[in-house]
């Protein structure tokens, strides 16, 4: 094939229209070295081919056409990297990218056929590719036509629980599969990993996400993105479909658990942290690319069902859902699930301003969107946007998606895209950027190199040291509600009555996600862990501790359905008890099955806990749920509550400990806990949301974002603004004092929340800003300084342009304030 030289503006084409390059200064130098190693050898020749001697000219004029075209193809490629390199313009934004990484996708591109490339677009699921017979994962015939044939970029899923090393095989058969094919590119295999490898057996599991922020602690997630990275590579999987940056706004959305909490500012740190935890340096053995789910507004459902509309205006998508997802992105994430349901009525599938505009040109995003489960076959058959599933495909592929998680009948797939871009309605340039995009994070993932990693070469999988990590994220994340008389800790010799449905199950302290999709068979597979019977047993002593279940749910039937098992003989159990344990809250559930029509916690659960507090004994509420299930009615009568949330394998340990005094309760509600079903307005809100409360009060909830006790007591005191007047770029120096007044030492979190006191648009009440988690030794004091940059205080304006207004703020942390002002508005 004729090839043409790029004229100066072609080059400068490929520059600002292909390339899309931008990165920061050190990058770029970064990058400039690399790319000198890797072509100094050919600089020579380059300056032959443009400042050729007579030598040259000879030599070139006596080469064969072919020998002609193989150097020019040769260098336009050194071209494209030195322009790379040079001309990169400034953006911050942008993720950068490996110039040599880069020429060798280009070289791979070019060689591919049509039918290769869309292969890399197709995510298949396991299960429909073979089965568990004896206890072994087998492969069937499909496989190979998928793999071999179909040439497919990736896999998904688990066929049932396995161990690390029958997923070393499963991946092992896979990687050798597409060894036959003509390029022998590698498949991807991904896997929901909620908390920790939950679909790995003997993996260490921590507290779902909403657990995991209701420790306010940065270094435990950090570490739980290290572990589960490496257990995943301990069972050969380089990708996870996690974090969920959802935020939690909805509290009757069945997913509210899987994300870190409503606020956006803790969502981000949060996902920072595990992000990072989990892939730098990515291309290492232990470490995975994250897909980073669900973009964006996925947990905000106008109804509150999961997979249902949202009615949300751009400015509120750019104010509060964007934020996670834009810090992800500067994280370095590689991957992005996209919102399985639809957002001012469009299918996020679709949505090429959500997926083109906003995240791959504005947010400078270079890794690759995978579609969430069926979700462009969804767009046809759920939304009846198009009369067949090739018409989604067009809209889905040309709005921005680059991997189908079909994910079954891949070869519709498969034919219905090559005859799209044969007709000409996707452009082979849209194709040629999503296998760009897929390629680009294979080879960053160095699987190429390894596309199998091996257990042997892992030996802390599942190992005591992980084990305490995962302990010690359950017992920083268990929120103390409610204390009264301080009737925590309980005396060494206390007799306990357990009851509840939630006392006696490891699939409660697990919820989804967890040896399975719904977690159903999580008592079959932990039993080796312990239940809170178990452990108050343990703790306690088992003569101390009696039980009697009460409400029971139904194992087999829906996640809601429970009923009432022995009320009166609990009743009678308690007349030996100095104390009740009530474990209530919610049975396993995720995604749609776990819809729900009524927040309050059930009626034979609240049965049972009215029933406990008339007997008189002090009753201590055990919260072990996904979402904030109301409780109004027994809160009055409950002398301490404690939320749980979903702490998994070792969350009664850690629980037990609490309620025996051996370790301080830390953790902060990362979500509004309501108190009315017809109250769901989280702490970000306007001041008209306090108006008019039938109730009384001002905003009332049951327990406010951010709250949590302690068994010690922490005063503050010397707030300080390091001045009174700012201009919009400064930094604003803000410190302040805690001291631990109490007898025991505690970990305090310091928030710091800033309201703006008038704005042209409402402004929210106030906004968290800022926190840290520190540990202070009875009697001790910490002074800790936040440095807060004014542009992070801006607000979103209807035009959706970062805003921020000349005027008052006012600080708070605990009970003290403060305010400065800011002295001219900018418009960013
Ligand atoms: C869920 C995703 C998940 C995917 C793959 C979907 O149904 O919405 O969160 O990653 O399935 O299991």
């Amino acid at each position: 094939m004729a090839r043409r030289f790029y004229s100066k503006n072609g080059i400068k084409k490929i520059i600002q229209t292909q390339l899309k390059l931008n990165m920061k200064y050190v990058t770029r130098m970064r990058q400039f070295v690399i790319s000198f190693i890797a072509i100094q050898k050919s600089i020579r020749k380059v300056f032959r081919v443009f400042f050729p001697g007579p030598a040259e000219v000879r030599r070139f004029v006596q080469r064969t056409p072919s020998e002609r075209v193989r150097l020019y193809n040769f260098t336009e490629q050194l071209v494209i990297i030195l322009c790379m390199v040079i001309m990169a313009p400034e953006n911050s934004n942008a993720q950068s990218r490996n110039a040599a990484t880069e020429s060798k996708i280009s070289a791979t591109i070019k060689q591919m056929t049509l039918a290769e490339k869309v292969g890399q677009m197709a995510q298949v699921s396991i299960e429909s590719l073979g089965s568990i017979q004896n206890g072994n994962f087998v492969f069937n015939e499909k496989f190979r036509d998928a793999v071999v044939n179909y040439k497919i970029g990736s896999m998904l899923n688990t066929p049932g629980l396995l161990n690390p090393q029958q997923w070393n095989d499963v991946i092992e058969q896979m990687q050798a599969a597409a060894k036959e094919t003509r390029l022998k590119i590698p498949v991807l295999y991904g896997l929901d990993d909620n908390h920790g490898v939950n679909y790995v057996a003997g993996s260490t599991l921590f507290p779902q996400e909403i657990g995991q922020a209701a420790t306010w602690n940065r270094h435990l997630i950090f570490d739980a993105g290290v572990i589960t990275a490496y257990e995943s590579r301990a069972a050969s999987v380089p990708w996870t479909f996690s974090p969920v940056l959802d935020l939690g706004t909805n509290p009757q959305w069945s997913r509210i658990w899987e994300g870190y909490g409503e606020d956006p500012y803790l969502g981000s740190e949060m996902g920072i942290q595990f992000i990072k935890g989990v892939q730098d340096p990515l291309g290492s053995k232990e470490k995975l690319a994250v897909s980073v789910k669900h973009y964006m507004a996925y947990s905000d459902p106008k109804t509150g069902h999961d997979r249902s509309d949202a009615w949300i205006p751009e400015h509120y998508l750019r104010e509060y859902h964007l934020p996670p997802f834009r810090s992800a992105v500067e994280a370095g994430a590689r991957t992005i699930m996209v919102n399985s349901a639809l957002i001012n009525g469009i299918p996020t599938h679709i949505n090429k301003h959500i997926l083109t505009d906003i995240m791959k040109k504005e947010l400078g995003f270079t890794g690759f969107i995978v579609s969430d489960w069926q979700d462009i076959e969804n767009v046809y058959r759920r939304d009846h946007v198009t009369n067949d599933i090739k018409g989604a495909i067009m809209l889905a592929i040309n709005a921005g998606i680059d991997m189908s998680m079909i994910p079954y009948d891949y070869k519709e797939f498969c034919t219905d895209l090559i005859a799209l871009v044969k007709e000409g309605k996707v452009p082979v340039s849209r194709i040629d950027d999503a296998v760009t995009r897929i390629l680009r994070v294979k080879h960053e993932l160095q699987i190429f190199e390894t596309p199998v990693t091996y257990l042997k070469d892992y030996p802390k999988f599942g190992s005591e040291g992980f084990e305490k990590a995962a302990y010690n994220t359950a017992a920083e994340s268990i929120t103390l509600l409610k204390n009264t008389n301080n009737i925590l800790p309980l005396p060494k010799n206390a007799k306990v009555l357990v009851t509840g449905p939630n006392a006696n199950s490891m699939r409660t302290l697990n919820g989804g996600w967890t040896y399975t999709w719904q977690g159903e068979r999580t008592d079959e597979y932990a039993k080796k862990y312990n239940t809170i019977l178990e452990a108050v047993q343990k703790k306690f002593g088992s003569d101390n501790v009696k039980y009697q279940e009460g409400v029971a749910y139904k194992m087999k039937g829906q996640y809601y359905e429970d009923s009432v098992v022995n009320i009166d003989s609990t009743i009678l159990a308690a007349t030996g008890a100095d104390y009740i344990l009530l474990c209530i809250g919610e049975n396993s559930y995720t995604e749609t099955p776990g819809n729900l029509n009524d927040l309050s916690l059930s009626d034979n659960q609240l049965l049972l806990a009215q029933a406990m507090i008339k007997t008189g004994k002090p009753v201590i509420i055990i919260l072990n749920e996904g979402r904030p299930r109301i409780i109004n009615k027994i809160e009055r009568g409950a002398s301490a509550i404690l939320d749980i949330y979903l702490p998994s394998n070792y969350g009664a340990d850690a629980l037990a400990d609490i309620l025996a005094g051996d370790v301080n309760p830390s953790g902060r509600l990362p979500i509004t806990y309501p108190r009315y079903t017809n109250s769901l307005a989280g702490y970000i809100h306007k001041p008209s949301e306090g108006n008019g409360n039938p109730q009384g009060g001002e905003f009332d909830t049951q327990f406010q974002f951010g709250f949590g006790l302690s068994y010690t007591k922490f005063e503050y005191s010397n707030l300080t603004i390091d001045k009174k007047s700012f201009s919009p770029n400064e930094t604003v120096t803000i410190s302040v004092t805690v001291k631990n007044t109490g007898d025991r030492e505690g970990k305090e979190v310091i928030q710091l929340f800033v309201s703006d006191l008038i704005a042209s648009f409402t402004p929210d009440v106030k906004r968290l800003r800022g926190f840290e988690k520190v540990d202070i030794k009875a009697g001790d004091s910490k002074t800790l300084t936040f440095k807060l940059p004014l542009k992070d205080l801006a607000f979103v304006n209807t035009d959706n342009k970062k805003t921020l207004e000349a005027g008052d703020f006012k600080i708070e942390v605990a009970n003290q304030t403060a305010s400065f002002k800011v002295d001219r508005t900018i418009i960013f």
